[in-house]
């Protein structure tokens, strides 16, 4: 098959469909791929770096979009690459079809076979091609709340994990999936006093056991999220209730009950916000105030370390898009995981949930 991969044109994306690494692996296994010149950088990976593994470098998305029979990418398709898209084609990226009704319009107009990222399951229940991002955004949210909790940032003027001799912040995870695994795995290596709030009860023993006591656990009820908040350096929003909007579990009202200076990330924004305070921000523009307590409410994390969230992402997404290359439509039939990230098919929608979305027939 030719496996084809565009440069990225949203707004401040530097990911890359497929590293240097990935196209080797199709090379090896007799796909031909071509590559958009300047489609690594923002990974650092100069064509040259492709051009060694076997690859062709063309000059312009177009070439792309015409030659190949398989494109992968990284974000949704942008409406100057729908136009592009055509049948027989296939396309491998996230797409966040349901609150997009414009682009679910144009990939049905175009007739190609679009496989979402995000809805790809595996045998466990989960969604292996979403969870890379959570792990990046969940050791990220670390990061983000020690250079907020500074005191030239407005925070608290703490040093995460303390010295010898002084106490260390007080990090609150609420929500302990993937996102809030990460953080805690974080907060406790640098040092921290973490807890992890969470309202599934196997879940916080899985927890209990994974961190074998470093990192406490707690029940998340409205009573337990207050007292800890109200005791809290750092609070990190990781909750998800699958297909719903994030539930808001602090208010306004309780900020005022907050140390002055502590930190709120929220990693649930792109899910509306699991603070009632939360507006989404930009990398630019990360942080804002608000009675006191510094927000951190970037919507799309990963997108600040396009190098460890390519390779991160190309390591879940390799075996599914070798086995499409190999198979073609063959691969979707054979494999009901990769079926369920089959959002639109030659002009159908043919994901459930999609499909009621956008109030569309399924
Ligand atoms: P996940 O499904 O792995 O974990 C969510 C956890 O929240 C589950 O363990 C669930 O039991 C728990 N939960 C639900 N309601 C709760 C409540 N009331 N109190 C405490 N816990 C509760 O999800 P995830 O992959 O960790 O993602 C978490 C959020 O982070 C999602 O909204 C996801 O979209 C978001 N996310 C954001 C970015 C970003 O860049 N901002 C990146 C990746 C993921």
């Amino acid at each position: 098959m030719r496996v084809g991969v565009p440069k990225e044109i949203k707004v401040h994306e530097y990911r890359v469909g497929l590293t240097p690494e990935a196209v080797r692996e199709y090379i090896s296994a007799g796909h031909a791929v071509v590559i958009e010149t300047g489609a690594g950088a923002g990974i650092s990976a100069p064509d040259a770096a492709y051009e060694a593994v076997g690859a062709r470098i063309v000059a312009s998305a177009a070439e792309v979009f015409a030659e190949a029979d398989m494109i992968v990418k990284v974000k949704e398709p942008q409406p100057g690459e729908w136009a592009q898209l055509r049948e027989g084609q296939i396309l491998f990226t996230y797409l966040h079809l349901a609150p997009d009704p414009a682009q679910a319009a144009g990939l049905v107009e175009s007739g190609v076979t679009a496989i979402a990222y995000e809805t790809v399951t595996d045998r466990f229940g989960g969604l292996p091609l979403l969870a890379p991002m959570s792990e990046v955004a969940g050791r990220l949210a670390i990061e983000a709340a020690a250079v907020s909790l500074k005191r030239p940032a407005g925070g608290r003027g703490m040093l995460i994990g303390g010295v010898p001799g002084v106490p260390p912040a007080r990090v609150v995870v609420i929500g302990g999936g993937v996102v809030g695994t990460h953080a805690a795995r974080m907060a406790a290596g640098l040092g921290a006093d973490v807890v992890i709030l969470d309202r599934s009860l196997p879940r916080l023993r899985q927890l209990d056991e994974l961190f074998g006591g470093r990192v406490r656990t707690r029940f998340s009820t409205l009573d337990a999220i207050e007292t800890e908040i109200f005791a809290a350096d750092v609070v990190i929003g990781a909750v998800l209730i699958p297909g719903a909007a994030a539930p808001r579990l602090v208010s306004r009202a309780q900020l005022s009950g907050m140390k002055r200076g502590a930190v709120l990330v929220d990693v649930a924004i792109d899910q509306g916000g699991c603070f009632e305070t939360s507006r989404a921000t930009t990398h630019a523009d990360p942080t804002y105030e608000v009675d006191g307590v510094i927000h951190y409410c970037v919507a799309n994390m990963p997108g600040a370390v396009p190098l460890t969230s390519s390779y991160a992402l190309n390591n879940a997404t390799l075996p599914f898009g070798l086995a499409l290359a190999a198979k073609g439509l063959d691969a979707i039939r054979s494999d009901p995981h990769l079926a369920a990230g089959l959002n639109i098919h030659r002009g159908d929608i043919t994901n459930a949930p999609v499909a009621a979305s956008l109030q569309k027939p399924y």
